[in-house]
């Protein structure tokens, strides 16, 4: 699959979707305008890739609907430069979004499956996260912390101790919490031990696995 000019009309239109539905941040928009995401779909779903619809990207994932990840990335207050933690890599659209704010960008998927074909298609597309690891989201990236943001593009029946943690003075966690449906709710770490917490809308991802390990 190649990035056309009928593509790139296809995510203005996207993105001016989006901020009919309420973003507003122009360099979230502007980061929508510029990836390429029907290249991180099957190809049996490039007609149907800037659509604001959430499609199967295999182990039974999904890639998360653009209106979310938009909403979730204006919550997160991305600066160019700032030191940012993905729990749920996925396809790497989101990581993409990420980059694509001149963020440095660590990132966990559980699934092998994924896990795999997302290095594979980063390495030919040169996208660069500092680091993409398979492991449990859960426990977070200790070795890196503090993040100035940490997004969680899974469903968290509960907020993991560890993500809190692992927050810098001043960061932010962006995590939808529930279980059939969840609540996008952010954390903004005011000090050692407040966090500020902030609720929005409904959103429906897949769940945040637990390590059966
Ligand atoms: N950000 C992705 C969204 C993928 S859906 C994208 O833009 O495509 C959520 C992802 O979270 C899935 O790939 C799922 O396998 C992963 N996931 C679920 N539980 C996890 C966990 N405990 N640790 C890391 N990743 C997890």
């Amino acid at each position: 699959m190649r990035d056309t000019l009928k593509h790139k009309g296809m995510r203005n239109k996207l993105a001016n979707l989006l901020e009919a539905k309420g973003i507003q941040d122009q360099n979230v928009l502007g980061a929508i305008r510029q990836v390429p995401r029907h290249l991180f779909l099957d190809s049996s779903f490039e007609a149907h890739a800037y659509q604001d619809k959430a499609f199967p990207i295999g182990a039974d994932q999904t890639i998360s609907q653009p209106y979310t990840v938009a909403f979730q990335t204006e919550l997160l207050k991305v600066s160019p430069n700032d030191k940012i933690l993905e729990i749920g890599t996925g396809s790497g659209y989101q990581t993409s979004v990420l980059l694509t704010l001149k963020a440095r960008v660590y990132t966990i998927e559980r699934q092998l499956e994924l896990f795999k074909t997302t290095k594979r298609f980063f390495d030919r597309m040169g996208f660069r996260p500092k680091k993409q690891i398979f492991g449990d989201g859960y426990k977070g990236m200790p070795e890196e912390a503090p993040f100035k943001g940490i997004i969680v593009t899974a469903g968290a029946p509960e907020v993991p101790k560890a993500l809190l943690s692992q927050l810098a003075i001043g960061g932010r966690l962006v995590i939808p919490v529930g279980i059939e449906d969840q609540i996008m709710t952010l954390f903004v770490r005011k000090s050692e031990k407040e966090f500020e917490k902030t609720t929005y809308g409904n959103f429906r991802f897949v769940p945040l696995l637990e390590d059966k390990n």
